[in-house]
């Protein structure tokens, strides 16, 4: 989708720091982290937020959090994680393409998140 930061990191117009790549997925490091470990799960299909999904999308969203899992399993030593997910202006989302944040690796974000 035009004008949309995230599309343009999948396509590859814009920069970042890839973490992991599935068929329908991409990980991301954020570009302003909020905990010593912050990335983005990002599907690559555009849709504005979990309310926008439908049943076509059901592979999509279970492999979000087998991405999750394959984070901490495979690349971060079985290490503990949270996942926030805004879906919506007034709770906190900035970029309106489905992300689910990760985080991880210590600090105050474990317990009181505005993510
Ligand atoms: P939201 O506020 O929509 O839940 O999360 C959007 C996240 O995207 C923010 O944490 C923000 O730092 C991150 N972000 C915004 N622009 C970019 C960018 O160009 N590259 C990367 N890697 N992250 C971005
Ligand atoms: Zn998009």
């Amino acid at each position: 989708m035009q004008d949309c930061i995230f599309c343009k990191i999948i396509s590859g117009t814009i920069a970042a720091k890839k973490i992991h790549e599935t068929e329908d997925i991409i990980v991301v490091a954020d570009i302003a982290p909020k905990a010593p470990i912050h990335y983005l799960i990002i599907p690559k299909k555009h849709i504005q937020d979990i309310r926008f999904c439908n049943q076509d999308d059901q592979k999509m969203l279970g492999n979000i959090l087998l991405a999750a899992q394959y984070l901490a399993l495979n690349m971060l030593n079985g290490s503990e994680f949270k996942l926030v997910s805004n879906n919506g202006k007034s709770v906190g989302q900035s970029v309106f393409h489905i992300h689910i944040h990760f985080l991880s690796g210590g600090g105050n974000y474990l317990t009181n998140a505005a993510i």
